[in-house]
């Protein structure tokens, strides 16, 4: 049996990071998301060990003092990491695991584990990036600034990516990562 892979998904809040997982998910069974834990509160809908572990931050330190996280970091204003075994195991199976995570955490994968593949996501413009996320309409007018602002330094670190895919169709977005990832299941050589 062969290796599985990491692949590892950034993009701005807004870019539609999300949306694109999922329909990609959706049309790929095989594909394992790895479920990250935060500090955040969760929002209306979200369910605890599906779209987040959500945990205190006495809980959240104590899995960093464990080693527990590949990677975590403090994102807008919260603490997010991605839990380490679910991602090896699955990887030791054959399984490609995908991790949606912020440019620091890529940037602390990317030094642990260079194996893994790389992918920016970018929104079609910086107007509907500000756009999509009032539309959300779940956050306030300063976590708004807030995100708004960091995209500008997220974009910044694009080149530290193997690709980049631009979210202006979520149906083409999904087919270029499925592109990426047929041909990663022939590559020779993992770095
Ligand atoms: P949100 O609060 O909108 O769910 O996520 C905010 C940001 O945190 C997004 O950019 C998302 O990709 C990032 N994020 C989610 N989980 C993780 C994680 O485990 N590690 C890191 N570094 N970032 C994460």
């Amino acid at each position: 049996m062969s290796k599985g892979f990491l692949l590892v998904l950034s993009g701005p809040s807004g870019s539609g990071k999300g949306t694109v997982s999922a329909a990609l998910m959706e049309k790929n069974k095989e594909i394992k998301y790895s479920t990250s834990v935060t500090t955040r509160t969760p929002r209306p809908g979200e369910v605890n060990g599906e779209n987040y572990f959500f945990a205190t931050m006495e809980e959240f330190e104590k899995m960093v003092e464990k080693d527990e996280l590949l990677e975590h970091a403090h994102v807008h204003t919260n603490y997010y990491g991605t839990p380490k075994e679910f991602v090896f195991n699955q990887i030791n199976q054959g399984e490609i695991v995908l991790l949606e995570i912020d440019v620091q955490g890529a940037l602390q994968v990317k030094d642990k584990y260079k194996e893994a593949v790389f992918i920016f996501l970018l929104p079609p413009s910086m107007d509907e990036l500000l756009d999509r996320i009032r539309k959300r309409g779940t956050e306030t007018e300063e976590d708004i600034e807030t995100r708004f602002s960091n995209a500008f330094k997220e974009l910044d670190f694009v080149g530290e990516y193997d690709y980049f895919v631009v979210n202006d169709s979520v149906d083409q977005a999904v087919k270029d990562i499925e592109s990426i990832i047929a041909a990663e299941k022939l590559r020779v050589k993992r770095h």
